[in-house]
Formats: C-alpha cells, sequence, structure tokens
C-alpha cells in the first residue's frame, strides 16, 4: 500500500505518518513547511519506505507528479488558529481552499482509491446540541473555520459529482506531542506547557468552566485510518472526538500550577462536544486514549515546548486585538 499525506510534516501529520509506516505503507508527504516541522518526522529519518517532499499543495504544478500510484491519500495539510485567519484571510482561503481544490484533481487524475479530508468541529461556530451531531447546522465564526468548510464542500462535492472516494472528518480540539509550536497564540495545551515550564500562571480564559472534547492525537489517526481502510466512510461526514467533555479547569489541575484569568473571547462556545454515535456505528472506531493519559503522556514530553513563545495576559490581550475588533461586535 502507498499513502500520501499533505501535512505530513505537521501534528497530526506526523503522527498519521508514523500510524502509516507502522502499517508497513509506504508513504510520500507532502508539506511546504510553513507551520509543519522536518523535525517532526526526524525520527524516522532514513526510513526507506518515506519520502518527503516540500512543496506547496497551493501550487498545482508542484504537487501533481507526486500521487503516482497512490492508494490512500490523507489531507491535512492546511493553515491553523484563528487570530491570523482575520488578519489574512486570503492566505487561508489560497491554502485551505485552492489547496484542497488542488489536492482532490491531482487525487483524481491519478486515480487514488481513497481520500480522506481533515475538516473542522470549528464549522459548528456555537452549536445548540451537545453532544453535537453532524447534522447540527453549520455556522462558521471565522475565516479559519470557514475556509475549512469549503474545503469539506469541495470534497463531497467531488465525491458527488465524480463519483470520487472521499470520506470528511470533523476534528474535535486534537492535542497530544508535537503539537504545533509557532509564533501565533494558539491551541491552549501549547500555551499551558510552556507556561508550565517556565513556572508562569496559567492563563485560564473567563473562568475556566467552559469545556473541550480534547481528542489524542493518536486516535485521531487510527480514525482516518480506519476511515480510509472501510467502504462504508465514502461520502460521508463523520466527527471524530474523545467521546467527553473536560473543563479547562480540570487540565489546570492535572497540570498542576497557579492561575492567572483572561477575557472570555467572543465567539467561542463554552463547549464543544462531539457526538460519535455515527464513526461508531459506521466503522466501529472509538477513541482509546482517555483524558488524563494523554496529558500525563504530554507532560512526558514537554521538553518539546522549551522553545514554544511563552504568553502573559499583556502578550495575549495584544495577539487577540484583532479577535476583540472583529468577533466581538455586536448582531
Ligand atoms: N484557553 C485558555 N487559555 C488560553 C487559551 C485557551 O483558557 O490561553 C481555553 C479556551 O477558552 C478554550 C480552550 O482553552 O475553552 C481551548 O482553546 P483553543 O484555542 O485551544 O481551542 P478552541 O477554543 O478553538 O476550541
Amino acid at each position: 500500500m502507498k499513502s500520501l499525506v499533505t501535512g505530513g510534516a505537521g501534528f497530526i501529520g506526523s503522527h498519521t505518518v508514523d500510524a502509516l509506516l507502522a502499517l508497513g505503507h509506504e508513504v510520500v508527504v507532502i508539506d511546504n513547511l510553513s507551520t509543519g516541522r522536518p523535525q517532526n518526522l526526524d525520527h524516522q529519518k532514513g526510513n526507506p519506505k518515506l519520502s518527503v517532499h516540500v512543496a506547496d499543495i497551493a501550487e498545482a504544478e508542484e504537487i501533481e507528479g507526486l500521487f503516482e500510484g497512490v492508494d490512500w491519500v490523507f489531507h491535512l495539510a492546511a493553515l491553523a488558529d484563528i487570530v491570523p485567519s482575520i488578519q489574512h484571510p486570503r492566505a487561508y482561503y489560497r491554502s485551505n481552499v485552492d489547496g484542497t481544490f488542488n489536492v482532490l484533481e491531482a487525487s483524481r487524475a491519478a486515480g487514488v482509491k481513497r481520500l480522506v479530508y481533515a475538516a473542522s468541529s470549528s464549522c459548528y461556530g456555537i452549536p445548540d446540541a451537545y453532544p453535537t451531531p453532524e447534522t447540527a447546522e453549520v455556522r462558521p465564526e471565522y475565516p479559519y473555520a470557514l475556509t475549512k468548510w469549503l474545503g469539506e464542500e469541495l470534497v463531497m462535492h467531488w465525491h458527488k459529482i465524480y463519483g470520487f472516494p472521499a470520506t470528511s472528518t470533523r476534528f474535535f480540539n486534537v492535542y497530544g506531542p508535537r503539537s504545533r509550536t509557532s509564533g501565533t497564540y494558539g491551541a491552549v495545551f501549547g500555551v499551558f506547557l510552556a507556561q508550565k515550564l517556565n513556572h508562569k500562571p496559567y492563563t485560564v480564559v473567563g473562568d475556566g468552566t467552559q469545556t473541550r472534547d480534547f481528542t489524542y492525537v493518536t486516535d485521531i489517526a487510527n480514525a482516518i485510518i480506519t476511515a480510509a481502510g472501510n467502504d462504508a466512510a465514502i461520502g460521508q461526514r463523520m466527527n471524530v472526538g474523545s467521546g467527553g467533555t473536560y473543563s479547562i479547569n480540570r487540565l489546570v489541575e492535572l497540570l498542576g500550577g497557579e492561575i492567572t484569568y483572561i477575557p472570555k473571547r467572543p465567539g467561542e462556545p463554552d463547549c464543544t462536544y462531539a457526538d460519535t454515535s455515527k464513526i461508531n456505528s459506521l466503522l466501529g472506531w472509538e477513541p482509546k486514549v482517555s483524558f488524563e493519559d494523554g496529558v500525563a503522556n504530554m507532560l512526558a514530553h514537554i521538553d518539546y515546548w522549551r522553545e514554544a513563545p511563552l504568553w502573559d495576559p499583556n502578550s495575549i490581550a495584544e495577539a487577540t486585538k484583532d479577535w476583540f475588533k472583529y468577533l466581538g461586535k455586536e448582531g
């Protein structure tokens, strides 16, 4: 079997590459290294079954030749994070929408047997129902969420029009070792682990009672590989979650340390919680890593965050200015 992973040097991508190599697949990685890090694949260096191509999915001609003979495509390359998506919507559209278009066309031309798209639970915005089923209304709250949703619509349209064998999997708050560390203010784990390493208080948003469906990255990798291998997944949009929802206060309790409070951000849900009954009944998939074990494993790999930026209430207020400016207005 030959699999291709876009974004394979990124956080979720590198774990997916590990899982595929462990299954004996030949693996082709496409990554432009804009947020992916080659170090995420360092431990696979010299593996004859792995080839890494530094190429941009937004440039069709850079990637076309790489899909030859590929069985499964995992399309994980994308720009993430909320604030930069508000500041640079064109870059997000280019990577997440044009890039997805190019990956679909290259995959279709090469006759790949399956494509699994990494969609985002942010498409639900602030949902009406918890746990949230796939049938919930789509309400993107910022350009990142919108562009990931548009990518999902492309993928599903290719299935409808061309019979292209695609699946869209909607991830809920993925965490785990190698979660991206860049200059951007982003996902809570990177922020808190850098604060822990520097003996600084955790910047808890609001009162910390809000909850997230924190899903461990190896469970995500396992879910998308399961989806690729099962015909029942073709043409489906499926949530992938942990089966629970955990408060920020609980996370702080597990990490241990002091707290400082920062204001609640506009447009953010008080809860994310996937209804995973669809993927469970269609594919028999279920998550394996408990929140407690996942957090313990993050702590075991905490050195990864030594070079991560250290955030405090002031630098967060500065970094999230545009968030409050554009999403905080009435109506
Ligand atoms: N959060 C926090 N402090 C931070 C960053 C995030 O308390 O410095 C909280 C945030 O309010 C949310 C959760 O952590 O409830 C997850 O935030 P993240 O930005 O990782 O994901 P998202 O809000 O997009 O689900």
